[in-house]
């Protein structure tokens, strides 16, 4: 497929760009700080940006009705309600993270959840330094899982890709679930995923986990 990246010049961008690459699909299209990068209109659009570029790719998913993948992280409620409206005429999947581990870290938070009350949750979450927001969205995605207000403890730490862990215990014991994401790599396997995904969809608001 030929496909367009918001962000293709950041961290994530690049990953993505060099994992459909070496599965034959091109990159054609790119929006960046310094602009627009054109070879040909994409197939579809995956965004890794940042929240303030959010309108920038809805024009351009509108102007080029194509689905969107995005990952950026740090959404506005109301940008969420934008996703949600422009999914009534493309196929878009919005996630916080796109790897497999954290979606199986999900379903576990969900076996335990009526299992812990009356005890001590916390989450804690380490970024490297350059990472914006904060608490990251996965944090706040464990915590809505949790259907609990727990505290979220952020780390921003050298060059770590993404590690979570849900603290639990009693007076006696104390349970742990940790996810460590050991490079970008695998987030870029889920938006390949999710790409392939939406190939077949008319329209439709997806999270990654009606992707897997
Ligand atoms: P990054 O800073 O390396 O990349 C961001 C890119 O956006 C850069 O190329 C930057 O130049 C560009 N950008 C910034 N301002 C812009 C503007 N005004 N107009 C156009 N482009 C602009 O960050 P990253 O580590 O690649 O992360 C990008 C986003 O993806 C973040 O929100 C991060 O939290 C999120 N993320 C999500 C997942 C996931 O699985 N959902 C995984 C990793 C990162």
């Amino acid at each position: 497929m030929k496909i367009g990246i918001v962000g293709y010049k950041g961290r994530m961008g690049k990953e993505i760009k060099d994992l459909f690459e070496e599965k034959n699909h091109e990159f054609v299209w790119g929006y960046d700080k310094d602009g627009e990068y054109f070879q040909e209109p994409p197939q579809i659009i995956i965004d890794f940006s940042l929240p303030e570029v959010f309108e920038k790719t809805e024009d351009y998913v509108k102007k080029f009705k194509v689905p969107l993948i995005i990952g950026t992280t740090g959404l506005r409620d109301e940008q969420i309600e934008a996703l949600k409206a422009l999914a009534k005429d493309v196929p878009v999947v919005q996630s916080y993270n796109f790897s497999i581990g954290i979606q199986l870290f999900l379903k576990m938070v969900d076996f335990l959840k009526d299992k812990i009350d009356g005890w001590d949750i916390e989450i804690v979450e380490t970024h490297h330094r350059f990472k914006k927001d904060k608490p990251s969205g996965t944090a706040k995605m464990i915590k809505e899982s949790l259907d609990k207000d727990v505290p979220i403890s952020s780390l921003r730490l050298g060059n770590v890709a993404g590690d979570h862990v849900l603290y639990m215990a009693n007076l006696g014991e104390v349970l742990s679930i940790s996810h460590r994401a050991l490079s970008r790599r695998a987030f870029a396997e889920g938006v390949l995923k999710s790409a392939e995904f939406v190939t077949n969809k008319k329209n439709g608001y997806f999270t990654f986990t009606d992707v897997i």
